[in-house]
């Protein structure tokens, strides 16, 4: 009498949902952890329309250990530099940035938030000085960073995210 045994009753280690529904780049940048719903604002920011031709792939609302959920952009044929890293880190401030050559990551940063936000934004305040004197940038303080939330270092008014997004998607 023999009995037929599984050789092993260990189970294939569970494939990441992330690397199966973004595939491998040749080049180009892959931004993770963007705050869910995001995505699309982002891509805004960043001038990208899908017209351009790039291949272009968006996630959104996927699971996330760190987030709950998030969303993830993959542009193949293009870097973002670090002045589009600082827009990106008002709207998705938990956000990560893989540069992608040759099929491997060739760097990966992690958006933070600086303390201080020079000139990216302008002022609520309609008679804030920087809305109305040439040559002085807006100026702020960061009071929270998840969302992003701002005090003007001039006239003190607080610009909240939804405002923050606004201005950087250009609508206002
Ligand atoms: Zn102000």
């Amino acid at each position: 009498m023999s009995s037929i045994k599984p050789k092993s009753s260990k189970s294939k280690p569970k494939e990441k949902a992330d690397t199966l529904r973004i595939q491998k780049i040749q080049a180009g940048t892959v931004i993770d952890h963007i705050t869910a719903g995001y995505a699309l604002a982002v891509l805004q920011i960043l001038g990208i329309t899908g017209q351009e031709g790039d291949v272009l792939s968006i996630v959104m609302n996927v699971q996330s250990k760190r987030m709950g959920k998030k969303d993830i952009i993959k542009v193949e044929g293009r870097e973002i530099t670090a002045d589009e890293i600082n827009r990106i880190a008002l709207v998705a401030p938990q956000a990560t940035i893989n540069i992608i050559r040759n099929y491997k990551i060739f760097s990966k940063m992690r958006i933070e938030v600086p303390d201080e936000i020079i000139g990216i934004v302008r002022c609520e305040n309609p008679s804030c000085i920087t809305n109305n004197e040439r040559g002085i940038k807006s100026h702020f303080g960061v009071v929270d960073r998840s969302p992003v939330t701002l005090r003007c270092f001039y006239c003190k008014r607080i610009s909240h995210h939804e405002h923050l997004i606004e201005q950087l998607q250009g609508k206002s």
